[in-house]
């Protein structure tokens, strides 16, 4: 089985999924964008759930551990985090493991708000902190049919790393 260092390994496929309750009263953030809503994503954080799938799957393309490993929602110190936190420590993971984001695709699955609207600040937010161009970053909304899921919203995501360095033992004779 090649390693995670393994030069012979160019390319990652990472996946996540997440899913947030929504709750009156409380602010919506998605993809690092705060959406006017009259209810917001509770529960992990600040609920921003493209975030914490994205932050999965830069995760999983590493076989690092996941965010509620990293991050237990149980830990009263991650109430009301910036999602941001948990995003930057997966993208250096990855950066350790020798590679970069090429892009990265998703779902948003909610009934409302309407995400159109709002589409192109998020895709251009998330390639911001992602560190890609606009145009590698794909964000689809849907709206939960025959799913009974209203109060709800979830993200999946996909996301397909490069490798950017030739192996962890080169990079360390660059010191
Ligand atoms: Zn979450």
């Amino acid at each position: 089985m090649p390693k995670t260092d393994d030069p012979s390994l160019k390319t990652r496929i990472g996946y996540g999924f997440d899913s947030h309750e929504f709750h009156p009263g409380i602010p919506l953030k998605i993809g690092g964008v705060s959406l006017p809503h009259d209810r917001g994503l509770g529960g992990h954080s600040d609920g921003d759930v493209l975030l914490h799938a994205i932050t999965d799957a830069l995760l999983g393309a590493v076989a690092a551990p996941d965010i509620g490993a990293l991050f237990p929602p149980s830990d009263p110190k991650w109430k009301g985090a910036d999602s941001i936190i948990f995003l930057g420590e997966a993208l250096k993971r990855v950066r350790e493991a020798g590679y970069a984001v090429a892009n990265v695709d998703s779902s948003l699955i909610l009934a409302a708000p309407k995400i159109g609207p709002h589409s192109s600040a998020i895709r251009a937010r998330v390639a911001e902190l992602l560190g890609v161009r606009g145009d590698c970053v794909g964000l689809k909304a849907k709206t939960p049919e025959g799913l009974n899921l209203d109060h709800s919203a979830i993200a999946h995501v996909v996301v397909l790393l490069e490798r950017t360095a030739p192996t962890k033992s080169a990079r360390k004779k660059k010191h």
